[in-house]
């Protein structure tokens, strides 16, 4: 696969997320206008409401685009995904005529100007531990090397179930939280601001079709619309104290960050590339039929207020044990329901050495070895000011594949977080 031109010419270049060969969905507004669904290309966004309210496009018979979220065009299936997708790159292709040119330019609006909102209405949210390179840096680090991978963790795709309600979307700030904590030589707990706020490099998956009761890795693979990035934003004060024995709760619960475009699962289709080799066989039922991770350069760059961003961490998706498809399995063998819009975070996603940590807790060793960034200054945890920023692209001939960041800046704790 290579390039894809368009007659949009910032989509043209070797370096833009947002090619032909992209086209993710997402939400904006400006100053003229409410929330409208749009699709990226180059640096401009195609407002697909406006589209369809003009009469240019025509989905069903009555409009999809109404309401500035992407669900119910996730809900048609897939066959009205690649149709949609198919009709796009003709609209927007070199080879569009002239009149589709003039026709479209119109409903062009450039990324400049807006501003970006909640791709999609999160029905529930559940995050997994599914990276082996955390899983093992995680578990040394509480519970001593011999006992790091907890000894389901290489034949379950383990998780916990999240708050839909903690899911935001790039740019929007995250406050330091308030909890329950209790240091390891204190003899009691005291309720205080967070000293260990950290972030969580994952990616998320969204599934876009609905099911009741089990199905097979490769029918949840075909569920999954399509990918995010996503930062687990953790308070690992507050997490190591309520942990056991039921996982985390509050210390997952203040934000989880999403960057702004959906990038559909088709666009990744070049990029596929396989789970590592199985150190335990795994059951029957998470078997593989096509290798089921992509191929997603990741980083993390960290900027202290007002000064320049070092980048913290490099890694890629593909250093996962299980992908979402096998998550999304696992996670209806109980008969549970899954519906459109579900939120499936990857877990964090660090690779093997430290350069290629996804989060702080890591990347510090529980804060014992703090990180010396561009500016000079030190960092164990995240400090107020702090603006955190996950950046992706699958990467292919001539182009890439980019998600836009997925960013937060973290604002001090409430002086009292009980006052009314
Ligand atoms: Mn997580």
């Amino acid at each position: 696969m290579s390039l894809m031109k368009s007659w949009v010419a910032s989509a043209n270049t070797a370096d833009t997320p947002f090619p032909l060969n992209n086209l993710p969905y997402g939400v904006f507004s400006t100053d003229d206008s409410d929330p409208h669904c749009g699709v990226a290309i180059g640096d401009m966004i195609l407002d697909v409401t406006a589209l369809e309210e003009a009469g240019v496009i025509k989905i069903d018979e009555v409009p999809v685009f109404d309401l500035p979220m992407w669900n119910e065009f996730m809900d048609m299936g897939a066959e009205v995904w690649t149709g949609f997708r198919d009709s796009l790159q003709e609209l927007l292709g070199a080879d569009a005529d002239a009149d589709t040119q003039a026709a479209l330019k119109g409903y062009l609006v450039a990324q400049a100007d807006a501003e970006m909102h909640m791709p999609f209405a999160v029905s529930e949210y559940t995050d997994f531990y599914a990276g082996k390179n955390h899983a093992v840096n995680v578990g040394t680090m509480f519970r001593g090397a011999e006992n790091a991978l907890p000894p389901n963790w290489l034949h379950i795709p383990i998780g916990y179930n999240g708050r839909a309600s903690s899911v935001v979307v790039s740019g929007t700030d995250v406050r330091r939280p308030w909890g329950q904590l209790k240091a390891p030589d204190a003899q009691m707990p005291s309720f205080d601001p967070c000293k260990r706020f950290d972030l969580e490099l994952e990616m998320g998956a969204i599934v876009g079709q609905p099911s009741d009761g089990p199905i097979t890795v490769g029918e949840a693979d075909a569920n999954i619309f399509g990918y995010v990035l996503l930062n687990d934003w953790s308070a690992r004060d507050i997490q190591a104290w309520e942990y056991q024995p039921l996982g985390p709760f509050q210390a997952k619960a203040t934000a989880t960050t999403i960057s702004p475009w959906i990038v559909p699962a088709i666009a990744l289709e070049p990029f596929r590339t396989t789970t590592p080799e199985r150190e335990k066989e795994l059951l029957p039922y998470l078997a593989e039929p096509k290798p089921g991770l992509f191929d997603i350069d990741l980083e993390v760059t960290l900027a202290p207020e007002g000064k320049a961003e070092t980048t913290i961490a490099r890694t890629n998706y593909a250093q996962m044990y299980y992908s979402a498809a096998q998550q999304l399995a696992h996670h209806t063998t109980s008969g549970c329901a899954m519906n459109v819009g579900d939120l499936l975070g990857s877990g964090t996603i660090s690779g093997p050495t430290k350069p290629e940590r996804g989060s702080l807790l890591e990347l510090s060793w529980g804060g014992k070895e703090p990180l010396t960034l561009d500016t000079g200054e030190t960092r164990t945890f995240l400090e107020d000011g702090d603006t955190l920023t996950l950046k992706g692209a699958a990467k292919g001939n001539g182009y890439q594949i980019g998600f836009g960041d997925c960013a937060g800046t973290v604002l001090p704790a409430l002086t009292d977080p009980f006052k009314r």
